[in-house]
């Protein structure tokens, strides 16, 4: 087994064993772009690593081997005294996670190699800074010391000088950081900072390997949902410096606008700096574009590269590079992250390029990014609220909430179901929680490539940054903004991410141009470019896709707008919605019927509702099937809470209402202590005389009317909760005889089919017999997860999910995307055993899975016919149903 490649060996596929960086690292060499040597220890290294404690066996003969070959090839040894070769060594995993792993730079340096290191610069100032940065890193993430006794140090000598940038900082000033930081390491690491070149590489590499499970990457994976057990490689790669002087310098780049996908040149540059000094806000960057004035040769071979590596990707880069004196070096590419907006566009522009086709540019956006698409924005009409000031537009999308200063107060406020925006100076990795929980991020420092940007951007959270004007002051927790305006923790602000508007006061917010377009009010043709790619790719996923996309609607208004997004007909259509308001105490009737004749004089009085309820539906999906289940929850959901009633009929003593008297007996009648697993579904149909009949007799009349009057009703008839083929049977039978009866007493002839939901193990292992009575089957995969792992939904997700998903018992909770191991072994024995019991049997799923992409794949996988969600996740499905066939 090998666990180092070098640079030379590996190649973008090798993303699992080589992580991202790694692997795109040896890609670049490979492309003969300008890339520092190096080597990748392998992810399977940082796995043995996490697992057993140790290192694997033989990787320290590995990595010898590899730094022998390095040094030789650069001619001089790590830390060798009079001319050093130094390092980084930089942490990357599969999947990139932005500030979440750490990087150690200049590794090798030491009292003796710094002398050697400024000798061959010719540049004193130079070697103390690189030093001072390295034991800054060092013992910031080696060593855990706390970041701010190392920043404290730099702002007091920066005080001291009466400076507040780093680049004025002289030779003599940095060899006094030195020594500061080394006093710093003794008395909080208590050991001495490890002047073993050697030694500092591989402590380093031990860190990075244990910062894969740092509290704030396990939240990071949490919120991206990446595999727990993944595991970071490691890169050593040789140092180029970008802190040699002014014709020296560092930055990152975007060979498109991350924000809205449009061509040119984005990136910020920093000069006479390292690392990420250009990302983390600390110093003034100047735009890329700058770079042409400062460094035109460099900066035209900057372009020519990005231009190799868009083509060569296929797709939107992000860059990282360092010029050391005039001579320009690649130090990382990726496939860049951008919004969700950009994505469709980007992929409508690769395409129209050539550079990719349809089926490939349906691959490059997601479900997850088209319902980002769908999120109100800000109305343009904002009367009576001020504009306080412009910043960038960092991530899209319209936010409104009490501002807070801190991560911590972000999460309190949240955590009581207050709305906060998150306002920083810039923001760290320390900050994830808080932007977890706020609406939105407003920094006033850093471009669009500073952390706030990346990670508000990478988790569809709206953030202006950079907005420069406004002056940040956490402690005191408020900020000023031009014209004397002073916003205060709590007063209320909007931030538009779209535009980088910030305003003091509640902007209304209105539909985006997408729900606009899905809605049929803004033509697929014209008008924005974002809304033509959507349509674009939406139109192929259509084409392609095997899947069908029904809705959950009750109610024609529902209806009729599922069927604006494209449904193909209605999934569920629930109908207790329809006995609540006033039909309540028809329901209340019912329960409290004393006899046959009071029971029937309740259910006569709702059957002409239900009808009327039925053929509005009809109408709406007029040639479509519409799939109703009949009556699913407990009866005493429809009565009065227990405790308000018995403290009533207490209270009022013998004075008591008698109707009271006789509600309060049928709630402790009806009282269940596991009401999920009570009296509901099949079962009340085949305990309450009449509930069934008469909703499908309302089923079947409303039909027999739409159909008189012109229309095309599709009635599709589903018994919930069913687990043995005798309980569908009876319901059946009774449901026949009804139809035949209004068949009759019509005339008119409407189809209906019956069949039933698989909501149960039970009747998911016995699905070869209830085919038998069932025309389709519906997954409900809400109450199936429920049953399969004994969670009862409504308790599970505050009590134990949270826990559960830091244990990484599941990456996601169930409810969200279907288990496939477990219900969703379920549904392929039913789907399986159904269908070759009855071929052709029409099979859907209608839980809230029905609206997760990766469950709509699953589906998709299984071969069913359809899945039903909300109406307006509808486009979502519609577009990974043909991503999935893609
Ligand atoms: P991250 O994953 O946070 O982007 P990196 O490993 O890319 O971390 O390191 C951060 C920055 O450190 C890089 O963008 C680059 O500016 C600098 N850096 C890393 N390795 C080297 C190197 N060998 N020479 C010069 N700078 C480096
Ligand atoms: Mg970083
Ligand atoms: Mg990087």
């Amino acid at each position: 087994r090998k666990f180092v490649y070098d640079f030379t060996e590996g190649n973008k596929d090798l993303k699992d064993l080589l992580g991202g960086k790694g692997a795109n690292l040896a890609e670049m060499t490979n492309l003969g772009l300008p890339v520092p040597p190096g080597f990748t220890i392998t992810a399977e290294a940082c796995r043995h690593y996490l697992e057993h404690g140790s290192l694997p066996d033989g990787l320290a003969d590995e990595v010898n081997r590899h730094l022998a070959a390095l040094e030789s090839a650069m001619g001089k040894k790590l830390g060798q005294s009079d001319d050093p070769l130094l390092v980084s060594v930089r942490s990357g995993a599969k999947f990139s996670m932005p500030g979440m792993m750490e990087t150690v730079l200049n590794v090798g340096l030491n009292d003796e190699s710094v002398h050697g290191l400024a000798a061959q610069a010719g540049d004193e100032r130079f070697a103390w800074d690189s030093y001072r940065r390295l034991i800054q890193m060092f013992g910031k993430t080696v060593m855990d010391i706390d970041g701010d006794l190392f920043e404290d140090a730099v702002e007091d000598v920066k005080r001291a000088r009466g400076s507040d940038d780093d680049g004025d900082l002289t030779a003599a000033d940095l060899r006094e950081l030195v020594d500061r930081f080394k006093v710093i390491v003794r008395e909080k690491a208590g050991r001495e900072f490890p002047t073993d070149p050697r030694e500092q590489m591989d402590l380093a590499v031990e860190a990075v390997f244990d910062s894969w499970n740092a509290p704030r990457a396990i939240l990071y994976r949490r919120q991206e949902r990446i595999p727990v057990d993944l595991g970071t490689a490691v890169n050593i790669c040789s140092m180029v410096f970008g802190n040699m002087g002014l014709d020296s310098g560092t930055g990152v780049a975007f060979t498109r606008d991350p924000a809205s996908g449009q061509q040119g040149i984005y990136g910020d540059y920093l000069q006479n700096a390292q690392g990420e000094d250009v990302v983390a806000g600390i110093r003034n960057t100047v735009p890329l574009k700058e770079l042409e004035r400062i460094d035109k040769a460099s900066y035209d071979r900057l372009l020519e590269i990005m231009e190799t590596l868009e083509n060569h990707y296929r797709d939107m880069c992000d860059i990282e590079f360092t010029i050391e004196r005039g001579k320009l070096w690649m130090l990382q590419t990726r496939v860049g992250k951008r919004t969700a907006g950009a994505a469709f566009r980007i992929a409508c522009q690769l395409l129209d390029q050539g550079l990719i086709d349809l089926d490939e540019a349906a691959r490059r956006v997601t479900g997850d990014q088209l319902a980002q698409l769908m999120f109100p924005r800000f109305s343009d009409r904002v009367d009576g609220v001020q504009k306080i000031t412009k910043g960038m537009n960092a991530s899209p999308g319209a936010a409104v909430g009490k501002a807070v200063f801190t991560s911590e107060r972000a999460v309190e406020l949240a955590g009581r179901g207050e709305e906060v925006i998150l306002v920083r100076r810039e923001t760290n990795p320390d900050d994830l929680a808080g932007m977890v929980a706020a609406k939105g991020v407003l920094t006033s420092r850093g471009g669009k490539t500073s952390h706030a940007a990346v990670v508000a951007r990478g988790m569809g959270k709206t953030c202006v940054c950079g907005a420069e004007e406004l002056d940040v002051d956490v402690k005191g927790g408020h900020f000023t903004a031009p014209g004397g305006v002073t916003v205060r923790e709590g007063d209320v602000i909007s931030i538009d991410g779209s535009s980088g508007e910030v305003y003091l006061g509640e902007v209304p917010v209105e539909d985006s141009p997408v729900v606009r377009y899905f809605e049929g009010q803004l033509p697929a043709g014209d008008g924005d470019d974002l809304v033509k790619a959507v349509h674009r790719v939406m139109e192929h996923a259509d084409a392609r896709a095997a899947l069908k996309v029904r809705a959950n609607a009750d109610n024609p208004g529902d209806s009729a707008r599922a069927r604006r997004f494209g449904a193909a007909g209605i999934g569920l259509c629930r109908t207790e919605h329809m006995f609540l308001g006033d039909r309540r105490q028809l329901v209340e009737k019912l329960i409290l019927a004393e006899d046959d004749d009071g029971r029937q004089a309740a259910l006569d009085a709702l059957e002409p509702l239900q009808k009327s309820d039925f053929e509005g539906i009809f109408e709406a999906m007029d040639g479509l099937p519409v799939t109703i289940r009949l009556i699913d929850p407990p009866l005493h959901e429809f009565l009065p809470d227990i405790t308000e009633l018995s403290v009533r009929v207490a209270l009022a003593g013998d004075e008591a209402d008698a109707k009271d008297r006789r509600l309060l007996e049928a709630v402790n009648r009806l009282h269940e202590q596991n009401p999920m697993l009570g009296l509901r579904g099949v079962r009340l149909g085949l305990v309450i005389p009449g509930l069934f009949a008469m909703q499908v007799r309302a089923i079947a009349e409303a039909a027999a009317a739409r159909s008189r009057a012109g229309g095309d009703p599709r009635p599709e008839i589903m018994i919930p909760l069913v687990g043995a083929l005798q309980e569908l049977e009876a319901v059946r039978d009774e449901a026949r005889g009804i139809l035949a009866a209004v068949r009759e007493s019509t005339g008119v002839d409407v189809p209906a089919l019956i069949g039933t939901m698989i909501e149960l193990p039970r009747a998911a292992l016995t699905a070869g017999q209830i085919a038998e009575a069932a025309e389709f089957f519906s997954f409900g995969t809400n109450d199936l997860t429920q049953t399969t792992w004994g969670f009862s939904r409504d308790d599970v997700e505050a009590a134990f999910f949270s826990r559960y998903l830091e244990l990484g018992i599941f990456g996601v909770s169930p409810f969200e995307t279907l288990d496939r191991e477990g219900v969703g072994r379920l549904v392929r024995i039913a789907a399986e055993e159904g269908r070759r019991a009855r071929p052709g049997l029409k099979l859907g799923i209608c839980g809230e899975h029905g609206g997760d992409p990766d469950s709509v794949h699953f589906c998709h996988e299984v071969g069913l016919d359809y899945v039903s969600c909300s109406p307006f996740r509808i486009p979502v499905a519609r577009l990974e149903a043909g991503r999935a066939a893609i």
